[in-house]
């Protein structure tokens, strides 16, 4: 008999959203007649901007003609796709076409960076956070087991709450890697740049390496904020940045994503010495994954034509509406509420210090609305809850006026 991978009986089952699917369907069989509607999904509902779409068919018939076809492509990704990707969101920032990989998304990227780490590698993650980071970590056995307080031994978390303003502060101790994400799953909330440099300048200090996921980078519209990690400086030689076509431009299906390594990243080996990163993840890419679709390639090179570009802000628009009605909704019932502004969620402060499965119960009950307990994403989420604007404008504007009429505040 095959032994099994230990650390896999660490994790814990993908609780949260099973408990949610339960908790609906007993109340709708319960409640045959009632409107349910959903501000929990964390998937985009509008669909892939028309110039993608053109691009595809496009690729599509060169596919099927001898002469244009393509088989397997550059692993790291075609170069217009690069080149564009460069010019549009790293312009001047110095980013070298070889520093940048193309893969099928940020969730894979996110949990396959850390193969090119020692084991030994310390870990720390803010507190909510995405679960990716975590599980995959936890996997590869970089962790103890779970504790009873919903953490894991060896990890360091780094709470983030209304009282730190939701920028995680830094260690007391010596981390090796760092996951931040800005703007913020779940808490909406984007990072300034005194707290991003502040991240860089301790990743200098530390020796150590920052993996920033800005998978959201295309909601942020508050002109200070930092779109890149890259733009702080001294970042090009500490971090790593990850991005996603997903909520950019409707990608969560047709899968495009993107890290950007920069050759100046460096590790140690066991005999001391200084290593860059980027070799090691060209080697895990090119060794382990063969490349994204060609299609898909065009599709995405596509957002950055001038009608592609239109089309993703006039979406990423629609949503951010979505995020404001949602927010000044739960504003005017006196409901404290964080992000929606950089980001398409919103985090509210559950009120009368209900717990946030409480909550969970209470606003399905009386408003007949699902949402996400914030404790589902970690300790520090207890006592708050997340909506998002993903849904379609006419639900939402639904949601929330049987929110105002319904909620028993
Ligand atoms: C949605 C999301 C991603 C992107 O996932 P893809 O694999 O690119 O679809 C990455 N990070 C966070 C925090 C996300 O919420």
């Amino acid at each position: 008999m095959a032994y099994i991978n230990e650390n896999y009986q660490k994790l814990t089952g993908s609780y949260l959203f099973r408990e949610i699917a339960h908790r609906v369907a007993d109340y709708k069989e319960k409640h045959p007649a009632a409107n349910v509607i959903s501000l929990g999904i964390g998937d985009v509902t509008q669909p892939l901007p028309p110039a993608s779409i053109a691009a595809m068919h496009k690729a599509v018939d060169e596919m099927a003609d001898a002469k244009t076809f393509r088989g397997y492509g550059p692993e790291q990704g075609y170069g217009f796709l690069i080149k564009k990707i460069i010019e549009n969101n790293f312009h001047d920032l110095g980013i070298a076409p070889d520093e940048v990989f193309i893969s099928d998304g940020a969730k894979s990227d996110c949990g396959n960076i850390q193969e090119i780490f020692s084991e030994k590698a310390k870990i720390a993650i803010t507190d909510p956070v995405y679960p990716v980071y975590l599980d995959t970590n936890v996997m590869a056995g970089r962790t103890g087991k779970l504790q009873k307080n919903g953490h894991f031994d060896g990890v360091v978390y780094l709470s983030c709450t209304a009282e730190n303003d939701f920028m995680p502060e830094l260690p007391k101790e010596h981390v090796d890697i760092i996951y931040l994400c800005s703007p913020n799953n779940p808490t909406g909330m984007a990072m300034t740049r005194e707290a991003l440099a502040k991240w860089v300048a301790y990743a200098h200090e530390n020796e150590s390496v920052i993996l920033f996921d800005a998978a959201y980078q295309a909601f942020i519209t508050e002109d200070d904020l930092p779109r890149s990690i890259f733009e702080i400086e001294g970042a090009r030689d500490v971090a790593i940045e990850f991005r996603s076509f997903s909520k950019t431009a409707g990608f969560t299906g047709t899968r495009c994503g993107y890290i950007v390594l920069p050759k100046s990243v460096q590790g140690r080996s066991a005999d001391g010495t200084k290593k860059s990163l980027n070799p090691l993840w060209n080697r895990r890419h090119t060794t382990k994954y063969n490349g994204t679709s060609y299609i898909i390639q065009r599709g995405a090179e596509a957002i950055f034509t001038p009608e592609g570009k239109k089309e993703t802000a006039a979406t990423i628009a629609y949503y951010l509406e979505n995020a404001h009605i949602i927010r000044e909704g739960l504003e005017s019932i006196g409901i404290t509420a964080y992000g929606g502004v950089n980001a398409p969620y919103i985090w509210l402060k559950v009120p009368q210090e209900l717990s946030s499965w409480d909550f969970f119960d209470k606003l399905l009950e009386e408003a007949n609305i699902v949402g996400t307990p914030g404790a589902g994403f970690g300790p520090c989420g207890e006592g708050y809850f997340r909506l998002t604007a993903f849904g379609e404008r006419e639900n939402t504007k639904l949601a929330i006026t049987r929110l105002k009429e319904k909620l028993r505040l």
